[in-house]
């Protein structure tokens, strides 16, 4: 049990200030990582009231001798360091030996703990750094810390404190990564009155992140161990089949210390090149251990930001770690991950008042389009018949002068436009034909159109009287989509998930959604708590592909745990048009002719809707007037 010491002023200057308690997760960090640093076995962490009226830490390590009760809670007094070039190799998590100082600066902290070398032990009682009590204890070897009403003498400080369950979650997510860090120790965290996480201590990291995250999320890694320049990357990363949309499951610790680390998540996106897709991040719980000398940890008073002296070797070893799993990993193929669009397509047929067809095969090539139209009898009657006019434009573009016959286009598209309307309701399926047509009285009038065709799979080009309507298809469908969920419209684009999904989360993002679970019940989707940090969804509207619905409740716990203070019109509206923007057809995806004649129809139906959500516009129009301007005709 090594003996505490006050640091020399020359030395305790050298370390990075600054305030370590800030909220009840900042005191439950720097009192676990006593404990580990004591060499504890087993340690639990109570709280109650989000830890800000009680947090008691428990462990079983080297406790703190009779003589050495007082240094332990005087500033810059630490058993850590001794002389400034101790600061070069840091070998424990401590070393600043001001927390404990801090802590009963602003709080009740009483102490029990007791050495191997004593029968006796000691109760220690300081509040607001003023000591209360110094007494022998019958205690168990260890030391147990109890830290009472948090800033109960600084009101100031006690106002920047949230609503005591994102407190509690916030502690729950240190405790999580005390967990991951250090998976010889066994972790047990009480939260107002019931046990949320319990750690083996068996030494094993799959055991920890088992116990943390649950068998879904271990069941999605991929071991990496690697050792090069005498640097080890030890732990998991994802399959590439189970990448996220943000980087918030990414886990670096350095020497068993939780740190965020830039070059960390470089290097792991660049193994992962071109094996996930662009926009989507892994997941990865990775422990670094470079020797101590080789880092600085005096940067960050939480000790969260470290420097490395070379960041190259550091990179490296994680890239060719990463790189080496994914290499031995068979479960490389992910076709599911080229197909993003079936949900769109499918909400496309929603939107024709079509039911969705169960299997669609998304087709790349226009003379398979029939396989699409599972309702509807003879496809070729829903053809654009315009070729002499398409056939035309791309001559125009050289002859500028050429006399070009006038687009004597009403004929054309008012019969196609009558058709267009009226057809569908012959169609066979009993009860799929009544939903155009409840709607179809309070259509307003639509303008007579015609479909010209798509231009780069982006545009949808119609002409009506005597202009031409370019319609960003994405856009256009993504603000269709958002006003039907702003109106409450389910019918028929709700849809229950074959079977329920499951996402796990980090503690903090976890609580987040099962906080606003009104909220997401709103936009569609069902949310339930499926425990140890995860969720299952059984319901959502219009996202409806299991790994849509999976991303987009990934995006949701970040944004809302981001987003805690917006109103809640604001939130609704994100989710909103995350929800639209995910479920619209992507530009780029083949839409044909038909369902291009049907969205514009609908388009046309809502004249309101000019703009994406975004505030993108949706259709940009250009009359017949400016055209025949451009080409020097009038
Ligand atoms: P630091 O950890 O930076 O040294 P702290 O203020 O956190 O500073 O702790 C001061 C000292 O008290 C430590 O150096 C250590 O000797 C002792 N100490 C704190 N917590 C424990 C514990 N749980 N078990 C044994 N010793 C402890
Ligand atoms: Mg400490």
């Amino acid at each position: 049990m090594p003996k505490i010491y006050r640091l020399p002023k020359q030395l305790a200057d050298l370390i990075a200030a600054g305030e370590v308690v800030e909220r009840p997760a900042s005191v439950v960090k720097e009192l676990l990582e006593n404990s580990i640093d004591a060499g504890a076995q087993k340690v639990t962490v109570e709280i109650r009231h989000g830890g800000v009226t009680y947090i008691r830490v428990t462990d079983d390590g080297c406790g703190i001798a009779r003589e050495d009760i007082r240094n332990a809670f005087v500033s810059h007094a630490t058993s850590k360091i001794k002389i400034e070039s101790d600061l070069d190799a840091i070998a424990t998590l401590g070393f600043r030996g001001e927390a404990l100082a801090s802590a009963a600066a602003v709080a009740r902290v009483e102490v029990m703990t007791r050495t191997p070398e004593d029968t006796i032990g000691t109760h220690y009682c300081i509040e607001g750094g003023e000591e209360v009590l110094l007494d022998d204890a019958g205690c168990p070897l260890g030391t147990t810390i109890i830290v009472r009403d948090l800033f109960y003498n600084t009101p100031a400080r006690m106002k920047f404190l949230k609503k005591d369950v994102t407190e509690a979650n916030a502690v729950a997510g240190v405790a999580d990564r005390i967990a991951l860090s250090h998976p010889e120790v066994s972790i047990r965290m009480i939260r107002e009155d019931k046990e949320t996480l319990l750690t083996a201590g068996d030494g094993k990291l799959d055991s920890a992140i088992y116990a943390v995250f649950g068998r879904e999320f271990l069941s999605e890694l991929l071991p990496v161990d690697y050792t090069c320049d005498g640097i080890g990357v030890k732990g998991y990363i994802s399959k590439p089949i189970a990448a996220r949309p943000n980087r918030s499951m990414q886990f670096f610790f350095l020497n068993g210390r939780y740190i965020k680390t830039g070059t960390g998540s470089a290097a792991l996106s660049e193994g992962y090149k071109h094996a996930i897709m662009v926009g989507k991040f892994p997941a990865c719980v990775l422990n670094i251990t470079v020797p101590n000398h080789a880092v600085d940890v005096n940067v960050h008073p939480a000790k969260i930001e470290v420097r490395f002296a070379n960041e190259k070797p550091i990179f490296n070893a994680i890239y060719y770690g990463v790189k080496n799993a994914l290499e031995g990993d068979r479960s490389k193929a992910h076709p599911k991950m080229q197909n993003p669009s079936q949900a769109a397509v499918r909400n496309f047929y929603a939107l024709a008042g079509e039911e969705k067809p169960k299997q669609v095969e998304f087709r790349e090539l226009p003379q398979k389009k029939e396989d699409f139209f599972v309702h509807t009898k003879d496809v070729s009657a829903w053809k654009a018949p315009a070729p002499a006019v398409k056939e035309t434009v791309p001559k125009k573009e050289y002859t500028m002068a050429a006399p070009e016959p006038e687009i004597a286009a009403s004929d054309d598209f008012s019969f196609l436009a009558e058709k267009a309307v009226r057809e569908p309701e012959k169609q066979p399926e009993p009860e799929i034909t009544p939903v155009p047509k409840e709607k179809e009285p309070q259509k307003p009038a639509i303008p007579e159109f015609r479909v010209i065709g798509e231009a780069f799979r982006t545009y949808i080009f119609v002409e009506s009287e005597n202009k031409i309507w370019i319609i960003d298809k994405h856009a256009a469908h993504e603000r269709i989509l958002y006003e039907q969920l702003r109106a409450g419209e389910d019918g028929k684009a709700s849809q229950m998930l074959l079977a329920p999904v499951t996402v796990t989360l980090r503690k903090e993002e976890y609580a987040a959604i099962l906080e606003n679970r009104d909220l997401l019940a709103d936009s569609g989707f069902a949310v339930e708590d499926f425990g140890t940090g995860t969720i299952a969804v059984s319901e959502c509207r219009i996202v409806q592909d299991a790994a849509d619905a999976k991303e987009a409740i990934e995006e949701f716990a970040a944004y809302l745990c981001k987003s805690r203070q917006e109103l809640l019109s604001r939130k609704m509206d994100w989710i909103y048009h995350n929800t639209a923007c995910r479920a619209a057809i992507k530009a780029g995806n083949f839409t044909s002719e038909y369902e291009q004649q049907k969205f514009v129809e609908k388009l046309l139906s809502m004249p309101d809707i000019r703009t994406c959500p975004h505030g993108r516009p949706v259709m940009i129009e250009m009359t017949r007037r400016e055209m025949e301007k451009s080409f020097g005709r009038i």
